[in-house]
């Protein structure tokens, strides 16, 4: 069960960053390409055996950006955010759950 909800969702398109607020007062910020990198889309994960595998936050923090951008951001029912990028792509649909995982904050994503 996924408890966690957003708050507030917001795309800063001169830092390249969507950040989202949580229920819980927990705030992320994801890079554009990070985010665009994570697609977990069944094309971007290289067949659809390879779906529903977990976001790896190291990718979502330090994917460098080569020009991506954010186009636009909709809601896909209650449950996700789904993501137009400046490459054309939209295919990805983000779930809350897969969000929050994705978070590449010091708290969700200690330095080892
Ligand atoms: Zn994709
Ligand atoms: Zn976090």
């Amino acid at each position: 069960m996924n408890k966690f909800r957003p708050t507030g969702i917001t795309a800063d398109r001169t830092q390249r960053v969507v950040k989202i607020t949580w229920n819980d007062g927990h705030e992320s910020s994801y890079p554009f390409a990070g985010l665009r990198a994570a697609c977990p889309c069944a094309e971007c994960r290289g067949g659809h055996e390879n779906m529903g595998q977990p976001p790896d936050r190291r990718a979502v923090r330090d994917t460098v950006n080569e020009g991506i951008n954010l186009e636009q951001v909709e809601a896909v029912g209650s449950y996700a955010l789904q993501f137009r990028w400046s490459d054309g792509h939209l295919a990805g649909i983000y779930t809350w759950e897969f969000l929050r995982q994705a978070c590449p904050c010091p708290v969700c994503l200690p330095e080892s």
